[in-house]
């Protein structure tokens, strides 16, 4: 499904925008999986060719106390060269390489071995699988299999049919200009609520429909050459008036769509309506008629969120002005910029020529496999079938022992968090117990689901890619009009466990996939050391972000409530302030800041995560007895931070750079590594850094 940027607070994640959502625990999962997984990823085989830190790149030019992302990652970075298939690369990527292997191997052999699909979800993506795999049946099948929508569009005449057309396409998995979820409602979680939010643009970023700086007549360049392709391969009318109209049409929706820092206010984007008070707050379209559509045959819903209403307001506008000839070109577009990658060469060509190449510098596609696992699941795993690949992964490489220990880190960390709370100096003690009460509920979902879901009803074919991403499209949209009628299912997982990231998920839990609970971030045969550098601050940085700027609205039970007094909120915005401040004055490249307030989220819980994951350390260590044993000559404290500059190196194009600076939640690694770093008194410690250091802050940024 194409990314939705409503729902901001839901999910927060490690290296990624947010998509899906989750919750469960402990599974249990019969021998042979254990043993299978420990020789295809050796996870059980002792680590002695491959060391759990990997120390041999450390830099003797720079010292540090000077810059420690260069120390650790220096040498590295300068030996490194970026393939032309990768826009980024480091710790994570490289995982996430490893798994899409495993899983195309797993998967190649499952397509062709019907006897070993022996759950539905195994002969889904069985079949899913082998349709994106074969490229013939793609040329061959041409536009066929979203003939459905592409007709409806074409056939459109007269204006009182677009709100079905716009519900129809949103069902089918194109969000054009709305897009919808099914979610749990933020003020009551025990109910799913519908959602509508803004989307339908095909630059970037809505800013990009306004600049003018050399990068952004850039990209827009590249995306008039992409809308040509597109409309002209589908024999539309493609001539420059043709593409002008589309873009101005999308300018008009660009001129109303919120600024994703803005996007992140949980409280901004909860406006309930009835469907009535929507016709009247947005005039010039039938929105019960669109809402009796989208939730196809189901009760019409009494209420309903609209993230942004100024966005709704103008989507009536047009839908009551805008000559239909523009609907229908800019609709198509929309159909095929959604689909172009299971559609024929003529299409997939040209939409990785502008998203590959122009918006983050690829040269050459990553390998067919990785891109149709990609398609399957999601980049953050959110995909409807994604779980399928989840269960297959996790049958061949899931560790009940890294999901012990990490359940272990959990708690050690959660400790420390809580002694933090109880020690902040400017928090009273009313609110100090209402964080501690969420704190305590927390619930850790580790590894994966216990139970695979059936998938009733969703069969797909081997030879039809399109068409297996719109029936899922349709399954999934049916299945969420289901959960409308139903309570919150507070366990269900929706992330798949094959994904290398971790999450916040917005019923206040955190989840940490079977995919990245393995080295370099978690290590069975590690010192506590490397685990706590590692995977222990992703737990530290996952627990921070049910605690951050947008996280802190929401209580113990994943409600939006306020539970501040009125002092404590002040005290925690002027430091979140500050953080916003510091963290916007800081160039990657020259010409672009970091988005301080769009990244604050992240920020906050990197700083925070950082330190309570080293005190976790100190209670590993204080049962262990082993705070003073030097490893490889570097006590315990220094390889926590060695473990930590390693996971996060990463070498980046910059056109990725550029795109992730305008449009990610996200700091580049190096500030992920430099600036907690520094902001954290138990590194200078650590390395005995002089006052005055780079490394050691003066006014060091504290929020938790
Ligand atoms: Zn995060």
């Amino acid at each position: 499904m194409p990314r939705v940027s409503l729902f901001a607070y839901d999910w927060s994640d490690l290296i990624l925008p947010p998509h899906a959502f989750a919750h469960t625990l402990m599974p249990s999962f019969p021998r042979h999986r254990l043993a299978l997984a420990a020789t295809l990823l050796g996870l059980v085989a002792a680590p002695t060719l491959s060391p759990a830190l990997d120390l041999s790149g450390l830099s003797k030019d720079v010292q540090p106390c000077d810059d420690f992302y260069a120390f650790v990652n220096g040498n590295w970075e300068a030996a490194t060269e970026l393939p032309a298939s990768r826009a980024r690369i480091g710790s994570f990527e490289q995982l996430r390489q490893a798994n899409d292997e495993l899983l195309n191997r797993a998967l190649k052999e499952l397509a062709d071995k019907p006897e070993l699909q022996t759950t539905p979800g195994l002969k889904l993506i069985a079949s899913y699988y082998a349709s994106g795999m074969d490229e013939l049946a793609i040329e061959a099948r041409g536009l066929t299999s979203v003939a459905p929508l592409l007709n409806r569009i074409d056939t459109l005449q007269r204006r009182e049919d677009l709100p079905a057309l716009l519900a129809l396409l949103a069902r089918g998995g194109v969000a054009a200009p709305l897009g919808y979820a099914v979610q749990p409602d933020r003020k009551d979680t025990r109910r799913n609520l519908l959602v509508l939010g803004q989307a339908g643009l095909g630059l970037p970023d809505r800013d990009d429909y306004f600049r003018s700086d050399e990068r952004t007549r850039g990209l827009s360049a590249a995306y008039r050459t992409f809308v040509k392709a597109l409309l002209s391969a589908s024999a539309r009318p493609a001539g420059d008036a043709d593409v002008d109209a589309v873009l101005a049409f999308e300018t008009q929706l660009a001129e109303v769509s919120r600024e994703r820092a803005k996007l992140r206010d949980p409280n901004a984007s909860y406006n309930p309506f009835t469907p009535a008070e929507l016709n009247a707050a947005a005039p010039g379209m039938d929105w019960p008629a669109y809402l009796a559509v989208l939730t196809a045959g189901a009760k019409l819903p009494q209420r309903l969120l609209v993230g942004q209403p100024e966005f709704a307001v103008r989507v009536a506008k047009l839908a009551a002005e805008t000559p239909l000839e523009v609907w229908r070109s800019y609709l198509a577009l929309r159909v095929l910029d959604t689909t172009a990658p299971r559609l024929p060469k003529a299409y997939a060509n040209a939409a990785f020529e502008y998203r590959g190449k122009a918006i983050t510098g690829l040269q050459a596609p990553a390998p067919r496999s990785e891109d149709v696992i990609q398609q399957i699941g999601g980049r953050t795993g959110g995909e409807p079938v994604a779980l399928a690949l989840g269960e297959l992964f996790v049958a061949r490489a899931f560790s009940p022992e890294a999901q012990r220990r990490s359940l272990a880190l959990v708690e050690d960390v959660r400790a420390s968090m809580k002694e933090r709370i109880e020690k902040l100096e400017w928090m009273t003690p009313p609110t100090k117990a209402r964080a501690q009460e969420k704190l305590a509920r927390m619930q850790p979902m580790i590894g994966a689901p216990e139970k695979w879901p059936q998938f009733e009803g969703l069969q797909l074919s081997g030879t039809d890619y399109a068409g297996n991403w719109l029936k899922v499209a349709l399954w999934h949209s049916a299945q969420q009009m289901k959960d409308l009628d139903a309570l919150v299912e507070r366990g269900r997982w929706r992330t798949s466990p094959h994904i290398v990231n971790a999450f916040a998920g917005g019923l206040n839990q955190i989840i940490f996939p079977a995919g990245i609970l393995q080295p370099p971030f978690f290590d069975a045969k590690a010192d506590d050391a490397v685990n706590y550098g590692g995977i222990g601050m992703f737990i530290g940085h996952e627990i921070t972000h049910h605690f951050d700027d947008s996280g802190r609205n929401f209580d113990a039970g994943g409600s939006l409530t306020d539970w501040w007094t009125p002092a404590d909120a002040a005290g925690y915005k002027a430091r979140a302030d500050k953080v916003a401040e510091r963290y916007g004055a800081i160039s990657p490249l020259p010409g672009y800041n970091i988005n301080g307030r769009l990244t604050l989220g992240e920020n906050i819980s990197d700083i925070s995560g950082l330190p309570i994951a080293f005190e976790g350390l100190q209670r590993a260590l204080k049962r262990s007895g082993g705070a003073d044993k030097k490893v490889e000559g570097y006590t315990p404290a220094q390889r926590f931070f060695l473990s930590n500059a390693l996971v996060w190196r990463t070498k980046v194009r910059m056109e990725f750079l550029i795109n992730q600076l305008r449009t990610d939640s996200h700091s580049p690694a190096k500030y992920r590594v430099l600036t907690p770093m520094s902001n954290t008194p138990y590194f200078g410690q650590a390395f005995s850094c002089k006052p005055g250091s780079a490394m050691v802050a003066s006014d060091p940024l504290t929020v938790w």
